[in-house]
């Protein structure tokens, strides 16, 4: 599932392509995605220019004078930029086409992503209104964090995967930003010190900082024809390692799972 890095890499690379050019026709060959696409999408939006191509957890925003297009890549969604010289395939369920000939294509095969319309100001849209802050914003510390975690008794790794309290740590990220501020995933958020959170906020930021840059040099190619622009394998350091050796320890890393999805941790790094 694309997350947050991947987004993130997919926002940087459509973004010149796309950034003040008249969006000229948008084909819809598929309308049921997780929501339908809204029929009058293309009123809406043909003939205005894009403004901005920016990001707010994993949606992608086209921003447009009178609105804004949301795009989410669901489970396994890809963005790709090219002509009409290339050929729809069979997942690829919408065209936005702008002034220069380019195509901005959605390929998604679960058909778990969307393509939405939201009136100005975007940050009203049911989708976003609630969404805690972005993890690499200035906003985003460890007195927040804490302030949050104040009597909460769920554990540190649904606290912190809990989109109202901070978007962008999937699954996997929460596993290893847990590893390398040394806390047990198991931990109730409610008993974590200042201190603890303020590291903790560290590894969120660089965790992400250092996948973006691992997806900026790995998928530098939107425009490519041929297959997926595919989501870069990360360098993992607990995440899908179980039983193999600790980084830091030499210890098995261990694998349990909470809420229905896999934690992997060190029993001896992570207190
Ligand atoms: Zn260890």
């Amino acid at each position: 599932m694309p997350e947050l890095p991947e987004v993130e890499t997919s926002r940087r690379g459509i973004e010149p392509h796309l950034l003040n050019k008249k969006i000229k026709c948008i084909t819809i060959r598929q309308h049921k995605l997780r929501w339908p696409i809204p029929k009058n999408l293309p009123q809406l939006a043909i003939n205005k220019t894009v403004r901005a191509v920016s990001r707010r957890a994993k949606y992608i925003y086209l921003e447009l004078d009178n609105g804004t297009i949301i795009i989410h890549l669901g489970m396994s969604g890809s963005l790709r930029i090219c002509t009409d010289k290339t050929l729809p395939e069979k997942h690829d369920h919408v065209d936005i086409q702008v002034s220069n000939g380019k195509i901005l294509r959605l390929r998604d095969p679960r058909k778990f992503g969307c393509v939405l319309w939201a009136d100005n100001p975007v940050s009203e849209h049911k989708l976003i209104k609630l969404l805690g802050p972005e993890p690499l914003d200035d906003s985003f510390t460890a007195n927040y964090l804490h302030d949050k975690a104040k009597k909460r008794q769920c554990s540190i790794k649904s606290f912190i995967m809990n989109s109202h309290i901070v978007v962008g740590v999937g699954n996997i990220y929460a596993s290893e930003t847990l590893f390398r501020a040394g806390i047990n995933p198991k931990r109730k958020a409610g008993n974590i010190s200042l201190s603890r959170f303020e590291k903790l906020v560290s590894a969120i930021k660089l965790t992400l900082n250092l996948a973006i840059k691992e997806g900026g040099t790995t998928l530098r190619d939107f425009t490519g024809i041929s297959g997926q622009p595919g989501y870069f394998a990360q360098k993992l350091l607990v995440y899908g390692r179980k039983g193999e050796t600790c980084t830091q320890c030499g210890e098995h890393i261990k694998q349990f799972t909470q809420q229905a999805r896999s934690t992997f941790y060190c029993t001896a790094c992570q207190r």
